[in-house]
């Protein structure tokens, strides 16, 4: 099995998926699975099964960057909680997945190593499209079938929406579940590592080795990791699916309509109760959320100074410490990043810290009510779609940060409000492009969140 996805990496060159391979450590995990399998017939699921890692990810002694120039040469010297559970496991890891540069962006147009191309248009005379982002890499690794599952993680929507623009299923789960701990760090109260595979089960069984307590990340929840596997009974006899009107919104594609009606019938069918229901703070949901993703990416990107990680300018006689920082940031950090970096400082900066960073930490605590109040009165999940639209074209938005930002609006609330949340395909446009709803479940109930997800399948 690593053979065959270590060829197919070696084939699928034109995606520019995995940006650095690891062959040799594929080759000893798979020769180290085959041996416990033989050994037992108690071997975890992911024994021997081939993934792949996004660049985020700390692992050891393999070129971890972030998608980012300015993490050149850098070879972690530990290993991140989240994929040392995963190999402990059994996985294998056939390299690293490409990604928007220290995942920010919806499109994968910003990493230094190059757009990903979406699979489902890869190859023939038609414009290439772009699989999302930022985990562009992971969504096309998993739906290009490279790998079985890869991780990814999701501050804003990144794991979901790539998932849908790919028709492969990903699982942002409960703030907290998943260890940060050597994952590098965009907007920490958002990030979250989480699952993407081809399917609700794969998910179901990836969330089992990657969650757990870890006492090196103080915001990871200490609760027990249930059998999220087990939890696939089918059977959502009775379960309240509340449909949000606000993600209603103006100038929706006809198609995204249809694919929510038919996923309300999907769930109606197997038993479910559909309510309308209201989370009247959605529409601010996104100008918080490019509040405070980046004024925290800018106090976690200042330990980019050329001294401790990566990459350093070359000086100049008379260049001093100012100099290096400047010179450094400004050859390693790309346009996104910069842009970032610039209105995060600025809105956390004294005299404009009230009116921006205060008034988003208090809409952000608004739009987690709006869920808690919903979830009181009875409602067990909500469907929504997953994206405004099916995977648009490479280049189509790169020049234009906020219509690239309205990729999402359907992502972001979950994320504020630390929920866990699912996308999976449910059917295609006109052109045959995936389309995926999303699922939002209550905390820490990832199990029925999934199981309800397998219903849509
Ligand atoms: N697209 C969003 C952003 O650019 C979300 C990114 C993410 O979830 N990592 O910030």
């Amino acid at each position: 099995l690593t053979e065959a996805c270590l060829d197919a990496v070696e084939a699928a060159e034109a995606l520019n998926a995995v940006v650095h391979k690891t062959p040799e450590i594929a080759r000893a995990q798979a020769k180290a699975a085959d041996e416990r399998l033989k050994g037992s017939d108690e071997a975890p699921a992911l024994c021997g099964i081939p993934l792949g890692i996004k660049d985020l990810f700390c692992t050891k002694g393999v070129p971890s960057q972030a998608a980012s120039a300015i993490l050149d040469g850098f070879r972690p010297e530990y290993e991140s909680t989240v994929t040392r559970q995963l190999f402990e496991a059994g996985a294998v890891m056939l390299g690293k997945l490409n990604m928007d540069e220290f995942a920010m962006g919806s499109s994968n147009e910003t990493s230094t190593y190059g757009d990903v191309v979406n699979p489902w248009r890869a190859g023939n005379s038609e414009a290439a499209l772009t699989p999302g982002g930022s985990s562009g890499g992971s969504a096309a690794a998993v739906a290009a079938r490279l790998c079985l599952g890869a991780t990814g993680t999701d501050t804003g929507g990144s794991i979901r929406q790539p998932a849908a623009f790919v028709g492969i299923t990903g699982l942002k789960p409960t703030y907290g579940r998943c260890s940060r701990w050597g994952i590098v760090a965009f907007a920490s109260s958002l990030d979250q590592a989480g699952p993407m595979a081809k399917d609700v089960r794969d998910c179901a069984i990836l969330l089992g080795a990657m969650a757990g307590h870890d006492p090196m990340d103080s915001t990871s929840a200490d609760l027990p990791v249930p059998d999220f596997e087990a939890a696939l009974t089918g059977d959502i006899r009775g379960k309240v699916i509340g449909i949000p009107k606000e993600y209603r919104m103006d100038g929706m594609p006809g198609e995204i309509e249809d694919l929510w009606t038919k996923g309300r019938e999907m769930l109606a069918d197997a038993g479910a109760e559909l309510r309308d229901i209201s989370l009247p703070h959605t529409k601010y949901a996104l100008p918080a959320y490019y509040v405070i993703a980046p004024a925290e990416a800018s106090s976690n990107l200042a330990r980019y100074d050329g001294v401790r990680f990566g990459h350093r300018a070359k000086l100049s006689q008379g260049d001093g410490i100012t100099e290096m920082y400047e010179k450094t940031r400004a050859e390693g950090f790309g346009a996104e990043v910069k842009r970032r970096v610039m209105v995060g400082t600025y809105v956390l900066s004294a005299g404009f810290y009230d009116a921006y960073y205060n008034r988003a930490r208090k809409v952000r605590a608004l739009i987690k009510r709006d869920f808690e109040k919903v979830f009181a009165e009875g409602v067990d999940a909500i469907l929504t779609p997953a994206t405004p639209s099916a995977a648009f074209e490479l280049g189509s938005a790169s020049d234009d940060p906020v219509q690239m930002y309205l990729n999402d609006v359907f992502t972001v609330t979950v994320n504020l409000a630390g929920l866990p949340g699912i996308a999976v395909p449910v059917g295609l446009d006109r052109q045959g492009l995936p389309l995926g709803l999303q699922l939002i479940g209550r905390p820490w109930e990832e199990g029925d969140l999934l199981n309800t997800a397998y219903c849509l399948e």
